[in-house]
């Protein structure tokens, strides 16, 4: 009985320290946007999600990383000015902490980049006829940065294990921050990373709405033109008339994102005119 009594208390005393933890530590809200997020999983373990499931992804005998070196340092080149710009604004102290890491997949059927918690970025060749030139491949780098910046992927685990697990489980994980007991796979397949690797699943339309707003701002601080992101959306969608390219497999839909974009431009602009200006190179043909 006593030990009986003994384990009640213990358990709302558990439960209460859980919700406590849950209003404290568990919602944050974008610097940018100010919109509330719950953030139950801790960085440190997001981050180490992330560096396997790229781990992962680098290994797949199915996915060909790029050995192109001009390809390559031009990508890379591309990610380091926005990461760079990344690292003087709001986002500034993640954006350091953050081990970055970008390659390129050799695949020119896939219209594709993703951004895995931590700062692993790779961007499919297939997504260059796309990008076109520098300026555009900075739109697409600026979106994805923001992804890993703005914790989306923690975000979607932790409502993942909010629905899944239900908010005692998700507290239990936050306490032992030792998640693999709670529903491991759900936690991985949230990540994106689940039934296939490298594939990674749709984020929510405030998401997407997220990435492009502040990817374009922090592409516009780069040195590249914030205009050419419209450009990007118009050529996306023309490519993808008749087919769904994985890029694309989520609200808001081509023309819902091309008007935001054009209502953020003054924002963006602002920034690019008062900024330093980077090359503007033409990326390579694809066949
Ligand atoms: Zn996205």
């Amino acid at each position: 009985m006593t030990m009986h009594y003994f384990g009640r208390v213990s358990h709302i005393r558990f439960l209460c320290i859980s919700v406590a933890c849950l209003l404290l530590l568990g919602c944050q809200s974008n610097p940018y946007t100010d919109r509330s997020q719950l953030l139950l999983v801790p960085q440190s373990y997001e981050n180490q999600m992330g560096n396997q499931a790229y781990k992962q992804v680098l290994k797949d005998p199915e996915v060909n990383i790029s050995q192109n070196p001009e390809t390559v340092a031009l990508v890379k080149q591309v990610a380091d000015r926005v990461i760079q710009a990344a690292k003087k604004s709001k986002y500034s102290e993640k954006a350091s902490a953050y081990e970055w890491d970008v390659s390129v997949i050799q695949n020119d059927k896939t219209l594709n980049a993703f951004a895995l918690p931590g700062g692993k970025i790779a961007i499919y060749t297939g997504i260059f006829p796309v990008a076109k030139n520098t300026a555009g491949l900075a739109a697409i780098m600026g979106h994805e940065v923001v992804h890993a910046l703005a914790r989306h992927g923690a975000e979607r685990m932790s409502q993942g294990l909010v629905t899944q697990a239900g908010l005692t489980a998700a507290a239990i994980a936050l306490q032992t921050q030792g998640l693999g007991g709670v529903g491991g796979q759900s936690i991985m397949s949230a990540l994106g990373v689940g039934a296939q690797v490298g594939v990674v699943l749709p984020f929510s339309r405030e998401h997407e709405s997220e990435a492009d707003y502040i990817g374009l701002l922090l592409a516009a601080e780069a040195g590249y033109d914030p205009r050419e992101a419209v450009r990007v959306w118009q050529r996306m969608k023309h490519a993808s008339e008749g087919q769904q390219p994985e890029f694309l497999s989520t609200h808001p839909g081509h023309d819902t994102r091309i008007r935001q974009l054009q209502d953020w431009m003054p924002e963006a602009l602002t920034r690019y005119r008062n900024g330093p200006e980077a090359p503007v190179q033409k990326l390579p043909p694809v066949q």
